[in-house]
């Protein structure tokens, strides 16, 4: 049986901890500390560290794990992280045995430059997808390019529709209040918004989502809609002529909300 659990750190990051009954794997370890109480508290030994991107809110706690359990740690071959053992890109499979878990890389490059995400299939279709996809919204492009952030996104996308992902940040909330201004009519959205609120009001993640209520509806995963191409071309004050443009411009609009 396998547990994934959000470790809450900082003002709205999510750690995730994938375990069973004895051993744990750690996805993205800002801090420390809160990751050790919950090992503690569930009596866990850490087997591995996964990480997707070299920001200081992903990989901060690594040196403090690394002083209590000598493990491996995952992460992206593009990027130098001072703490990796294993540096992993595209295609790459990694064998967690401890919790009998296989996942592969997807390089995902936007947010950061080598940025990757690691999916899995068994026992459930799964992404753990960093910065680069939030519920409702995607990263902001730090080092990459516009171009870059799209076609990451459109390849988690490929991933099977029941793939739960599992974002690093809860961003929601905020993320449909924008998407409602670029696609007031999507009655999804507004059910979303509902249901979103009633979760976070009792302190509840949003995260998981899934890849089929994505698409239905994050705006950056929607560039083809005509009521959002009509919406960033009415922000642009200019006619876009493809997906990309009018995901360029969402992005930028988005920065500025
Ligand atoms: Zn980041
Ligand atoms: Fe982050």
């Amino acid at each position: 049986m396998l547990n994934i659990y959000p470790v809450h750190a900082f003002k709205d990051n999510y750690i995730w901890v994938i375990h069973n009954q004895d051993y744990a794997v750690v996805v993205d370890p800002g801090i420390a500390s809160p990751v050790i109480e919950y090992l503690a508290l569930k009596k866990l030994q850490l087997s591995a560290i996964l990480i997707t991107h070299h920001h200081h809110d992903h990989t901060g706690g690594n040196a403090e794990l690394l002083q209590l359990f000598d493990i491996p740690v995952y992460g992206p071959q593009h990027e130098f992280i001072s703490t990796v053992t294993h540096s992993v890109k595209e295609g790459d499979r990694l064998s967690l045995s401890e919790i009998s878990l296989h996942l592969t890389v997807l390089d995902t490059p936007g947010h950061t430059q080598g940025h990757i995400a690691y999916y899995g299939s068994d026992p459930i279709n799964l992404v753990f997808c960093g910065d680069t996809l939030f519920s409702c919204g995607c990263g902001r492009i730090f080092e990459g390019t516009p171009q870059q952030l799209y076609e990451s996104l459109q390849k988690i996308c490929r991933l099977p529709d029941d793939t739960l992902a599992y974002c690093t940040h809860e961003y929601t909330l905020s993320n449909i209040r924008f998407a409602r201004t670029v696609d007031p009519k999507n009655l999804q959205l507004i059910e979303l918004e509902r249901s979103a609120q009633a979760l976070r009001n009792q302190n509840i993640p949003t995260i998981p989502t899934t890849l089929a209520l994505e698409k239905a509806v994050n705006p950056f995963l929607r560039c083809n809609q005509q009521d959002i191409v009509n919406s960033a071309q009415n922000y642009a004050a200019t006619s876009l002529a493809d997906p990309l443009s009018v995901f360029t411009v969402l992005r930028e609009w988005k920065n500025n909300f």
